[in-house]
């Protein structure tokens, strides 16, 4: 099982990222991505990467996330900066991201826009697949999509949202991340799409945690973490015709392609 997206960098981790990522692979987890947040954090991600090797192989992604711009954020600095952190990074990204677009925050949207164009620019001219974060946002982020030539494709992670707006994602080529929002019985929305694509498009789906955050079902006020992976999949398998065994070597084609250029 691929967790495609888990902060594992973040603070909540720090004290304890050595026994999160045992229990993780005694959960059946094989790998995970880290994906960016901020520059402050590029470093650490790759030290992570690097130091948790043993245990579990960790993918990264850098990126700048829209929580963590400035209301001003300049979009070419922005840019110098990835130029440098691409350039100088020991362990190679395998994507830009994470990147969007956020309905729910201060950061003004014109800000957002600007720094996520230039930020899937970035990703078309090094040939790299995006990770890309939504809220409230499907319509604006499938317009900045149109306006890249050539995308490498990606991930629309936490996908949430109706059947055509799947779709839509599907047909620019890009993966949809499944994750702990799918494990409440009250996302009946979610669940009904979700059930769709399961049927229709499984290879296009992928599975993540986004740990520490949205925490699984049942485990609610508890911290989310990559080792409870498998409640996803369980999900996926009771909405679906799929054995859990199944999900997990479909998605984790799906990861080796979106991540990996193997087909
Ligand atoms: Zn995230």
């Amino acid at each position: 099982m691929i967790d495609s997206h888990c902060h594992l960098d973040l603070a909540a981790f720090s004290n304890d990222w050595t026994d999160e990522l045992q229990r993780a692979k005694k959960a059946g987890v094989t790998r995970l991505l880290v994906p960016g947040t901020q520059a402050g954090q590029w470093q650490q991600q790759q030290q992570l990467a690097k130091d948790a090797s043993s245990i579990i192989p960790i993918d990264i992604a850098l990126g700048a996330h829209p929580y963590f711009l400035h209301h001003d954020e300049d979009e070419k600095a922005l840019v110098r900066q990835l130029d440098v952190a691409f350039e100088e990074a020991v362990i190679a990204p395998v994507a830009v991201g994470e990147i969007g677009l956020d309905s729910h925050i201060d950061v003004p949207i014109e800000t957002q826009k600007r720094c996520l164009q230039v930020q899937l620019n970035f990703a078309q001219q090094r040939q790299l697949p995006v990770i890309l974060h939504h809220r409230k946002s499907h319509h604006r982020l499938l317009e900045a999509l149109t306006k890249v030539n050539r995308h490498c494709g990606g991930v629309v992670h936490a996908f949430s949202g109706s059947i055509e707006v799947a779709k839509a994602y599907i047909h620019k080529g890009l993966y949809l991340g499944i994750g702990g929002t799918v494990t409440y019985p009250r996302a009946s929305k979610t669940r009904d799409t979700l059930a769709y694509l399961l049927h229709h498009f499984p290879g296009h789906l992928l599975l993540e945690t986004d740990a520490p955050d949205m925490p699984m079902f049942g485990r609610q006020g508890k911290q989310n973490s990559p080792a409870y992976l498998l409640d996803v999949v369980q999900t996926m398998a009771a909405l679906s015709e799929h054995s859990e065994q199944e999900i997990i070597s479909f998605t984790t084609a799906n990861y080796n392609r979106c991540f990996k250029g193997v087909e």
